[in-house]
């Protein structure tokens, strides 16, 4: 099944927040936590204009909103629910849905969400995950 056809399948099936893609959660923030969204309660986007984060990916709004990811102290977590959830719009995690995509389909592999996180974030930005 091609990333696109999973996201369709998604949409048919429940609301984005209630239907976590099958990625590897090891090392990774759970889903039950990436979906309760006391995570957001800390983001440098609340209570901004959130229409920076859903313009057109090449327009100065959205280039504006990735700058602000960039030090978002819960960008981890964004950019795992963004993943997790299927997130077809909008940036989150200060990637784009254009970018999210490859790494959606690297997920699909059996790579682990917490593997993806590293490599696109860096090491120095990950949330120590204590193993359950
Ligand atoms: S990473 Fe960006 S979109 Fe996500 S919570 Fe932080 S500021 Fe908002």
């Amino acid at each position: 099944m091609t990333t696109t056809q999973v996201l369709r399948a998604g949409r048919r099936t429940g609301p984005a927040y209630g239907l976590a893609l099958p990625f590897d959660l090891t090392g990774a923030p759970s889903a039950r936590d990436l979906a309760n969204g006391d995570w957001r309660l800390d983001a440098t986007c609340r209570g901004r204009d959130h229409e920076w984060w859903f313009a057109k990916p090449t327009s100065a709004r959205s280039r504006r909103a990735v700058r602000l990811c960039e030090a978002c102290p819960v960008r981890q977590q964004c950019l795992a629910a963004g993943l997790l959830f299927g997130e077809e719009f909008g940036v989150w995690g200060g990637l784009t849905h254009i970018q999210r995509r490859p790494l959606i389909a690297r997920l699909l592999t059996g790579v682990p969400l917490a593997t993806v996180l590293a490599t696109v974030l860096g090491e120095q930005h990950l949330v120590k995950v204590e193993a359950a």
